[in-house]
């Protein structure tokens, strides 16, 4: 089964290698061996070096200020790789946010740099056992952190959440402006999948509760894990059955209904849209462009409208 879209910040050629992770021997030679290619993180920035053609990773050998945990993202290219935090950069390097570099990066460094900040940022916030409160211990060569006193293990956290290009059916999309927002953008709508909750169901939660409007069983268009800090953003569109908004002013400043033809043209648009690196952007340039992959068919068909 063809994927039909793979996202910015998606794991891109990584074997993940989980039967390395439980050889802690290996784990201990590969993390000894000069071929081995780390990722020194600084309080979650990412390491880059200038180069020719503007930005490179910054993959090299074990940073000499290495802190805790070292963790083994997986083999790139066949290749051993390591994330670890640091506490200071090493001269020529610069350490950036991860989202300033994502349009600099090639799809398998950006899939990397994603991949450890997100179980850097887990370490960083489960260092404790949430039953008893003891400091638990990194194993799995950081894919799990586990209680010596109540036996407790705990595992790298994913959190699904929903977002949704609601339109009309025909001309028009919705999309609102929540109050963290940098002015003038608009985006599509979006939160967390609740526990005993379908992501459809979530999707016409979400929506009523936000704009107050029904929508029909929304069509999942693509996921994109989003590691600020760990959510996996599940995409759909779904069609609203009612024009008439109430925005919650609690969520959102505004929301409003936009054309094609206000949004196709962005020297015209009166709004900003999302970063290229978001599914939120791509959801709505989907819907400008008439068409949706369809997931798993690796083709397109046209979006009702
Ligand atoms: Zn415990």
């Amino acid at each position: 089964m063809r994927r039909p879209v793979v996202h910015p910040y998606e794991s891109v050629g990584l074997d993940r290698a989980p039967d390395l992770r439980r050889d802690a021997g290996r784990l201990v030679a590969l993390a000894a061996d000069p071929a081995s290619r780390w990722l020194g993180l600084r309080e979650l920035a990412i390491p880059v070096v200038a180069c020719r053609d503007g930005l490179g990773l910054a993959l090299g050998p074990r940073p000499a200020e290495a802190g805790e945990p070292e963790v083994f993202l997986g083999l790139a290219g066949g290749i051993p790789v390591f994330a670890v935090p640091v506490n200071a950069t090493p001269p020529g390097v610069r350490h950036l946010p991860l989202r300033e570099v994502a349009v600099r990066l090639t799809a398998t460094e950006l899939g990397l740099c994603a991949c450890a900040r997100a179980l850097l940022h887990w370490h960083a916030t489960h260092r404790h056992c949430g039953r008893c409160g003891t400091l638990t211990r990194v194993e799995e060569g950081g894919h799990l952190r586990r209680c010596p006193a109540c036996g407790l293990e705990i595992h790298p956290r994913t959190d699904p959440a929903v977002i949704v290009l609601v339109h009309d059916g025909g001309d028009r999309c919705l999309l609102g402006r929540a109050p963290h927002f940098p002015p003038g953008l608009y985006s599509t709508l979006a939160g967390f999948v609740e526990p005993g909750e379908s992501p459809e169901a979530a999707v016409a939660r979400e929506v009523r509760e936000e704009v107050g409007i029904a929508v029909d069983p929304p069509l999942y268009v693509s996921a994109q894990p989003w590691p600020f800090p760990r959510s996996l953003m599940l995409g759909f569109l779904a069609r609203a059955r009612d024009r008439t908004l109430v925005v919650d002013r609690g969520e959102l400043v505004d929301a409003r209904w936009f054309t094609r033809a206000e949004l196709a043209d962005p020297r015209h648009r009166p709004v900003r849209l999302p970063r290229r690196d978001s599914i939120a952007r791509y959801l709505i340039e989907c819907w400008l462009a008439g068409a949706v992959p369809v997931a798993g068919s690796g083709s397109e068909s046209r979006a009702s409208r």
